[in-house]
């Protein structure tokens, strides 16, 4: 908790006494601050003492009565306001109001994540907050296999596949999330931003060997829209293969989202020369994904845009 620095303006004989009398004897009869005597079992003479802070104290405080939440915060920092403490001295400090602490605990999971590529509003998601009123059967059966599977990992993860907008990526958060709450390590990689990061950091040695250490380690990795990236030999086997290899040889646990079935991801990951030895990485990378997961589609229809 840290200390606040009230603003108290000098309060010298020559001001208005009456004014000072008469906000005395409203904060008096205030509940607010009655009850913030009884609570500290201090004595209402504070209120003569210090009537300017009690004041400020009542303005903050009334601005967060009817506060329906943190959206609608006017506290100079959001979530934050500032409140007193009798210690013996009336002391004022800074808080967090309920509703940041109750955000905060819905985002604690985060530190547990070793690379997170995900929009910030995934944050909170949750497997079993999604809403199947209104879902078709199909969508719902498809949420029950991952739950099923979050219950009871398996060694192949899932590859969640299907068009654009059907809510691949929203499950693969929450899949994600899932694990970062029960304290496993967890990397959630946009592929295509993820691997523009990598292009970028090539030369700093010590960045890129420390972030491929990290996807290779995590217990659990999302691998976000792969096959939306643009295709290099060096992306192909250099950055991508060795990862997979790792994480099947170690059998971690590893999801996949993609607008491609596997054998589109193959021909994408062919690149554009024709010959055989194209042929052969692109069937080796493709070994690797099918050996870390299983084909799953996502049903439905594109949610993007909807009201
Ligand atoms: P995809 O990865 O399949 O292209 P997204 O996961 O990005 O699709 O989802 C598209 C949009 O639909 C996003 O805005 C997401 O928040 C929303 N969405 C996806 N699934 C659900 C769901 N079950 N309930 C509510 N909104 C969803
Ligand atoms: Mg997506």
């Amino acid at each position: 908790m840290k200390k606040a620095q009230f603003d108290i303006p000098a309060f010298t004989k020559n001001q208005n006494k009456t004014q000072t009398v008469l906000l005395v004897e409203q904060l008096k009869k205030d509940e607010h601050i009655l009850n913030f005597i009884k609570r500290n079992n201090c004595s209402i003479d504070l209120v003569e003492k210090y009537p300017i802070k009690f004041n400020k104290w009542l303005d903050v405080k009334m601005k967060c009565e009817n506060c329906p939440g943190l959206n609608s915060c006017v506290q100079p920092v959001k979530g934050q306001f500032q409140d007193l403490e009798w210690n013996g001295l009336l002391t004022p400090v800074i808080r967090t109001c309920r509703y940041q602490v109750t955000q905060n605990k819905e985002v604690a999971h985060m530190v547990n994540y070793l690379v997170c590529d995900m929009p910030k509003h995934f944050y909170n998601l949750k497997i079993e907050d999604i809403q199947i009123r209104g879902e078709s059967k199909d969508y719902f059966d498809a949420l029950l296999k991952v739950v099923d599977w979050l219950k009871n990992p398996k060694e192949r993860g899932l590859y969640l596949y299907g068009s654009v907008g059907v809510g691949k990526t929203y499950i693969a958060a929450c899949a994600a999330n899932y694990f970062a709450r029960k304290g496993k390590k967890v990397a959630f990689i946009q592929v295509p931003d993820w691997i523009s990061r990598m292009k970028n950091c090539f030369d700093a040695d010590d960045t890129f060997t420390k972030e491929i250490s990290k996807v290779k380690r995590a217990d659990f990795v999302v691998f976000d829209d792969i096959g939306a990236e643009s295709v290099t030999p060096w992306v192909r086997d250099e950055l991508l293969f060795p990862i997979l290899n790792k994480r099947m040889e170690e059998k971690k646990m590893t999801w996949f989202t993609s607008n491609e079935d596997f054998v589109s991801l193959e021909n994408h990951f062919r690149n554009t020369k024709q010959n055989d030895q194209e042929e052969m990485k692109a069937v080796r990378i493709l070994e690797r994904v099918k050996a870390l997961s299983n084909e799953f589609q996502i049903p439905g229809k594109n949610r993007r845009n909807q009201g």
